[in-house]
């Protein structure tokens, strides 16, 4: 299918820390990209409801945001639950996240300081963070999950359907969303032009590569890809085409055709081998010897 995308088109927020662009109708993206991660969250509006899907960073107030862009029942979905995809849950009274133990609890946690101290490091920031922000009271507070998504389940907006796909890998419990109409998929941490983290504790290697697999055989039928991180030069799409050399990728690291380079990741401190291909890298936990 051929990509249809016209340049976002960038909306003003009171907030500077969140960058907000319309990619298409009805979707804005609302980028982190003064930090390091450059989380993305989406905003995606039907006819009668809205969803959320990720909450971001917890550094700004993601809600009066959302407040702005939409008068529409706005539900939470969490592609899944890693601190930087949470951070403003608890501001939402209906969160949906997929049927996994590890989300789950994750969720019900939330992230203390300790976890996140690393996050707050100066190189880790680009511009100043919102007013207000209280570095020493930071943490991602625990919020609960009302409703537990199941693998191809239709989440209806009215005019607007968003089929959840579960694509484990980067976490046992990620999900794409596919929306059935402008064939937009929403690929969280499973696809993003940098470096993908298949090496860390949750993730599966094993499981990323036929998730892999499963997405690129749907790639005819995805228009563009709206991933979950970027940095601030790119704007928040992939062509859909990257699904087909992200399966092939996986294939070569199993057969091990791909080159690597030897590194420690800075998230877990473990080594890793980083597979380095056009566009993007696939991190792999280093076997120990
Ligand atoms: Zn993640």
């Amino acid at each position: 299918m051929q990509a249809n995308f016209s340049l976002p088109q960038k909306i003003a927020t009171f907030q500077s820390w969140f960058e907000v662009y319309k990619v298409s109708e009805g979707t804005f993206a609302i980028c982190e990209s003064g930090h390091w991660d450059g989380a993305i969250s989406y905003l995606i509006e039907g006819w009668n409801k809205a969803v959320l899907l990720d909450t971001g960073m917890g550094f700004g107030d993601i809600k009066k945001v959302i407040e702005q862009l939409t008068r529409l029942k706005v539900s939470v979905v969490n592609s899944h639950t890693h601190f930087d995809h949470v951070g403003g849950n608890h501001q939402f009274d209906e969160i949906a996240v997929f049927d996994d133990n590890f989300e789950i609890e994750n969720l019900e946690r939330g992230y203390a300081i300790e976890e996140l101290k690393g996050e707050l490091s100066k190189e880790r920031l680009f511009k100043p963070l919102p007013k207000g922000f209280d570095l020493k009271t930071y943490r991602i507070l625990p919020s609960k999950p009302t409703h537990l998504l199941k693998h191809e389940e239709l989440i209806d907006l009215g005019d607007r359907k968003l089929k959840v796909l579960h694509t484990p890998g980067h976490s046992p419990g990620s999900i794409c969303l596919l929306d059935t109409k402008s064939r937009e998929l929403f690929t969280g941490d499973t696809f993003y032009l940098s470096s993908l983290l298949a090496n860390l504790p949750e993730s599966d290697f094993l499981a990323y590569s036929r998730t892999a697999d499963y997405l690129a055989s749907l790639t005819p039928s995805i228009s563009v890809l709206r991933p979950s991180h970027d940095d601030s030069r790119r704007q928040p799409f992939a062509e859909s085409e990257f699904l087909v050399r992200l399966e092939k990728a996986c294939k070569n690291i199993k057969a091990e055709k791909a080159n690597f380079s030897s590194g420690v990741c800075p998230y877990t401190g473990v080594k890793i081998r980083d597979y380095r291909f056009e566009g993007f890298s696939i991190w792999v936990k280093q076997e120990t010897e």
